[in-house]
Order: C-alpha cells, then sequence, then structure tokens
C-alpha cells in the first residue's frame, strides 16, 4: 500500500519523524483532545502522581504516536513504545511492565490486536499496578503476585468499537481524533516548509492542505514529495498551480482522493448501482482487507458524504456520484 494519501504508515515516514510536534503547544488542532490533556498533565504534575491511563482512538495518521510522545515530555517521564501485534507472550509484557520507572508512559499501538490472555495481564496492571504470573506449568505451577511502579498506559486503536469493553473500561481518559480541518492542515504545512526550508507560496500551502485528506500524516507526505518534484523542475517558489501539478502526478484529485478511493467509489457504483453493499462484499472485489477499507479507506470518505454507512451496507451519496462524474441511477441518498 504505497499510495500518497494512504495514511497507514509506509517505509518514506521516517522523514516524518523530524516534522512531529514536540509540544503540546506545538500541536495544531484536535482542540478538545488538547484541552482535556493540558489540564489532566497539570493535575497529575501537582499531585506527583502517574496520569491516568489515556485511550486514543481515530483513523491512522492523525497524531496519536505524537500525542503519546508530547504526554511523556510534558509529564517529565520516560516513554516507552510498543504495538499489539508486537506482544507475542504475557512474559514480553511483563519484561516492559518491570522495567518502567515509576510514572513512566507505556504506549501501546493497534491495542486492539493485543491477544485476549495478554489483555487479561494487563488488567490488574492498569488498575492496582499489579502484575500475577503464572510461573512454571502442570501440578508445579505457581501464581505470583509482582508490584509495579504506577505508570501511564496510552493505548492507540483505529477504533474504540475493536476493543473488548473492560479494556475500554479501564482508561480514565478515552480520547477521540477527528480529521483536521483545511485551516489546521495549512498551519501544519506551513510548519512544515519552514521546517525543511522550502519556499511555498501562501496558495501553494492551501491546495496541499486541501488535498491532505484531513490527514496530517498525508499532508506531510505530499509536502515531500511537492518538493521533490518542485526541485528536478526548478520551480521555485511553489505556488498552486506548481502545486496542483504536482499532486495530479502523483494521481491526488481535487478532493484528495486517491486511486484507491476513486476505485473504491467506483465499484459500489458500477457493479452495486450505489449499494447498499455489505463491506465484506466490497473488500472480495477490490481484493482489499477489509480492515484496510474499515479503518483507512472508508472514514474520510464517509465524514465527506462522498459514501453513506446504512444497516444495509455501503451506498454512495450524492457527492461520491457528483465527483464520479456519473449520474445515480435513481434518486440518490442525500
Ligand atoms: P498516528 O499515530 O495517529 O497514526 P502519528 O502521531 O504517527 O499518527 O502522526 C503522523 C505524522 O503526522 C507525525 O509524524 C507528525 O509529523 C504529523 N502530525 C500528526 N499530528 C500533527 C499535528 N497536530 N501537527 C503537526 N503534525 C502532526
Amino acid at each position: 500500500d504505497d499510495r500518497a494519501v494512504s495514511a497507514a504508515r509506509q517505509p518514506d515516514d521516517a522523514a516524518e519523524a523530524s516534522l512531529r510536534p514536540q509540544t503540546l503547544a506545538d500541536f495544531t488542532g484536535q482542540a478538545a483532545s488538547r484541552e482535556n490533556l493540558g489540564i489532566f498533565i497539570q493535575a497529575a504534575r501537582a499531585r506527583a502522581e502517574a496520569l491516568d491511563h489515556v485511550l486514543l482512538h481515530g483513523p491512522p495518521g492523525l497524531g496519536k504516536t505524537t500525542l503519546a510522545q508530547i504526554v511523556a515530555r510534558e509529564l517529565g517521564v520516560g516513554f516507552r513504545a510498543t504495538s499489539g501485534p508486537v506482544i507475542a507472550k504475557a512474559g514480553d509484557l511483563a519484561a516492559i511492565l518491570t522495567n518502567l520507572q515509576p510514572r513512566d508512559v507505556l504506549f501501546i499501538d493497534e491495542i486492539h490486536r493485543l491477544q485476549p490472555a495478554i489483555e487479561e495481564v494487563l488488567y490488574p496492571a492498569m488498575e492496582d499496578f499489579q502484575l500475577d504470573l503464572i510461573i512454571g506449568s502442570g501440578p508445579a505451577a505457581r501464581s505470583v503476585r509482582i508490584d509495579l511502579p504506577p505508570f501511564t498506559l496510552v493505548g492507540a486503536t483505529t477504533r474504540a468499537g475493536l476493543l473488548a469493553t473492560p479494556l475500554r473500561d479501564r482508561f480514565g481518559i478515552p480520547l477521540r481524533l477527528v480529521f483536521y480541518t483545511p485551516e489546521e492542515l495549512l498551519q501544519i504545512i506551513r510548519r512544515g516548509a519552514r521546517l525543511l526550508a522550502f519556499a511555498l507560496t501562501e496558495d501553494g500551502a492551501a491546495e496541499i492542505a486541501r488535498r491532505s485528506r484531513g490527514t496530517p500524516r498525508i499532508a506531510g507526505r505530499l509536502l515531500r514529495r511537492v518538493r521533490d518534484i518542485a526541485a528536478v523542475q526548478g520551480a521555485h517558489p511553489v505556488d498552486r498551480a506548481v502545486a496542483d501539478a504536482a499532486l495530479l502526478r502523483l494521481e491526488v484529485d481535487r478532493l484528495g482522493l486517491d486511486a484507491m478511493d476513486r476505485r473504491y467509489l467506483r465499484r459500489i457504483a458500477e457493479h452495486h448501482d450505489g449499494g447498499p453493499v455489505g463491506v465484506e462484499t466490497l473488500a472480495a472485489g477490490l481484493a482489499e482487507a477489509r480492515d484496510t477499507l474499515e479503518d483507512v479507506v472508508e472514514p474520510y470518505l464517509i465524514q465527506e458524504g462522498l459514501v453513506l454507512r446504512t444497516s444495509r451496507g455501503r451506498m454512495l451519496g450524492e457527492p461520491g456520484w457528483r465527483h464520479l462524474g456519473l449520474k445515480p441511477p435513481r434518486a440518490p441518498m442525500p
């Protein structure tokens, strides 16, 4: 999945670390989450206690990892990162937990992909800072209890609904991240251009912002790719026309949709008369994983009204038909 506007991580995203905001004040957008975090961080600092556990949920590329790092920095504590699928055994998690310093932040990305047996270890750790481990097996097995330093778990997931309820209930601070507005993305792109020493005009930046699918990760990636294309062309500074041409070359259309998005929309229009069609059927027809559709492709299309999620399946919305330049076979959903 190497499309330019995919929100999923890609190899060249190592470069994005250089654009990561380092403080809450430097973090643009997500006003509600930022405000809440600021207050709770201040309170935890004042009491010299570990911050309550934080659950960040929302589509990929919106800043969950970035916020987790910022939380640790603002608390003045250590930061340790892992992810759900990486923790294979209870012992792996135990090793991480017993090595934390008091009040450290442990970040678990894709926390919905933890195995149930490992979730069981996490519950008492989150609730009472205790670890219940079974040592040995068979009749010789015995259970030991280990005290842990108080710590803050920051969990990230693309959809809170994927989380087991007992796990979700153990997060005192659940925060939902939302797509960024074009104005917020404009600020992020201006800042990125400044950091990259990239001469980009205001309307050039606005063009990239409009076409970043509401996602800072995509904004950063498009910024770097437009810069590369412009450099080869000797375009300086980069204005709206240059940015537009570069984005079209990257197959990012005027709404910020890429080939995958358009394939998805066309599939519903042409194979299913505009729907409703179940997500499983769509995934099979497009030869894509259902999770990819639900986590990466659909959220933005739904937010923009191009696609509607109904109880009977996905339907193309009026803006979806218009964007494809097609006529709906009957009165479309609004
Ligand atoms: P997630 O963990 O939600 O997938 P990340 O935290 O890895 O997303 O963010 C992806 C990239 O987007 C980061 O490296 C950072 O450069 C950029 N980014 C995310 N949120 C912001 C923001 N609010 N302001 C500026 N850049 C951001």
